[in-house]
């Protein structure tokens, strides 16, 4: 029998249904997620406890930081504070694309404001560098006012060295450690006012951000991480707190916070993935040091500047030391029958609040070098089925390599599964998704893993 000749166009026909099979049976191979990226080893080891300690000791030599103190002069009160911050960013900053900038507003006679005052927020943005990213913005703040017992004394003495020069101090090294690198997405350092004075600086800040429709992507607060010796003397050197929303406390709920609940999900809100991604990334690059996730947006009666960035929608987060000393904080300085009051210096552990900041810079600098997390992303519930069929829009960052599954059951806190799916918009996976949540996250060639997204019902 002669051998039959085959014609051009259905050998292309021929070579494109090979190439179509083995890409459907061949993934090609995920990009290596479990490198450490040598970036955030060198931002994590750059951290310095002496540089904090030196910030701290700064701040709290203005006497008093309280929002309404007086800020004329140059060595004492809220004023001198804010002027000091902003040179020191620009001064360390110098060189680097980090732009520093006051932002002012003034705030009304309120309950705890007894004159109209300037509120002023020192913010040092560090502007991303890949076009498809760079309007992704992470927020790390920390407040540099203070207060003592009596919340309108604005001249006593007020060293607020916990509450909370310490996370001043770890917003500014890592503003100025992290300014020397690049970012995919851009990094927002921000020291806010009137934290004691019912948030009033953070609140301005996050309202003009939803007002602008800025893509606040991610956001921790860093409130009280100074010491490790809690009210009874024990010493927990290993840890952070690290307070994580769930559902939003929305008087009407919006139809996406509905469907969350809905499909249980209510542990899958944006701060909660934004919680086990921190997490993650914060405990691998900063070894025998432990990210103890809270499900609670903050202590009981307690607040803080992660607080207005929820109640306009973004994941926001905040760190706190794991137990802390009340008569340490908000208190006049005095000693009574032998106990010392009072937020000093003497009480921070500088070792500690560098273990706290590198735990953040990690956390920043994972989350602004990896794509963003997934959008669109569906479970297929049309037909009742055993497995599950995720589907999502394509990323928009050039350097996407594909998209990774994971999965965890619906009592566990913490991811217990992945599994790399190539660069595709759907996959399904023999597994009930009535049994278990699951989320889609995205991976760059560089192996640097987005925040999962939790996936909505389509019908
Ligand atoms: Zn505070």
């Amino acid at each position: 029998m002669p051998h039959a000749r085959i014609s051009p166009r259905l050998l292309a026909a021929l070579l494109a249904l090979a190439a179509g099979s083995a890409a459907a049976q061949g993934t090609p191979a995920s990009p290596d997620i479990k490198r450490q990226q040598p970036q955030i080893n060198k931002i994590v080891a750059e951290v310095s406890p002496k540089r904090i300690e030196a910030y701290v000791a700064k701040l709290v030599g203005f006497g008093t930081r309280h929002t309404m103190s007086e800020t004329e002069s140059d060595t004492r009160g809220i004023g001198a504070a804010r002027r000091w911050i902003k040179s020191e960013l620009e001064r360390c900053g110098a060189g680097t694309a980090l732009q520093v900038a006051f932002d002012s507003h003034v705030a009304p006679v309120s309950a705890r404001i007894s004159r109209p005052t300037e509120i002023v927020n020192v913010v040092a943005t560090l502007p991303g560098t890949q076009d498809a990213a760079k309007d992704r913005l992470y927020v790390v703040s920390g407040h540099y006012d203070s207060r003592v017992s009596d919340v309108m004394n604005y001249t006593a003495d007020a060293p607020g060295a916990n509450d909370d020069a310490s996370g001043t101090a770890a917003v500014m090294e890592l503003a100025c450690v992290m300014a020397k690198y690049k970012f995919d997405a851009t990094l927002v350092f921000m020291t806010v006012a009137a934290e004691e004075q019912g948030l009033l600086g953070a609140r301005h800040w996050a309202e003009q951000a939803r007002k602008n429709n800025l893509n606040v992507a991610g956001m921790f607060t860093n409130d009280i991480i100074g010491s490790s010796t809690a009210d009874n003397g024990k010493v927990d050197n290993k840890q952070v707190r690290l307070f994580s929303q769930s559902v939003p406390a929305t008087r009407e709920m919006s139809d996406a916070v509905r469907q969350l609940v809905a499909t249980g999900g209510d542990s899958d809100s944006l701060s909660r993935q934004l919680a086990r991604h921190t997490k993650e990334q914060g405990e691998r690059y900063v070894k025998g040091f432990k990210v103890s996730v809270i499900h609670r947006s903050d202590r009981y009666l307690r607040g803080g500047d992660h607080m207005p960035f929820l109640e306009q929608g973004y994941a926001a987060l905040r760190f706190t030391e794991p137990a802390e000393d009340f008569s340490h904080q908000h208190q006049d300085l005095r000693t009574e029958n032998g106990k010392v009051y009072g937020d000093l210096i003497k009480f921070n552990d500088y070792d500690y609040i560098a273990k706290v900041a590198r735990v953040n810079g990690a956390a920043l600098a994972s989350l602004a070098l990896a794509p963003a997390a997934p959008q669109g992303v569906k479970l297929r519930t049309d037909k009742l089925t055993n497995d599950s069929t995720l589907v999502w829009q394509a990323n928009p960052e050039p350097d996407v390599a594909g998209y990774r599954i994971v999965w965890r059951e619906t009592t566990a806190s913490f991811w217990q599964g992945a599994k790399w799916v190539g660069n595709v918009q759907e996959a399904t996976l023999d597994m009930s998704k009535d049994n278990v949540f699951f989320g889609v996250q995205a991976v760059d060639k560089d192996g640097n893993v987005s925040v999962a997204t939790y996936p909505m019902p389509q019908r």
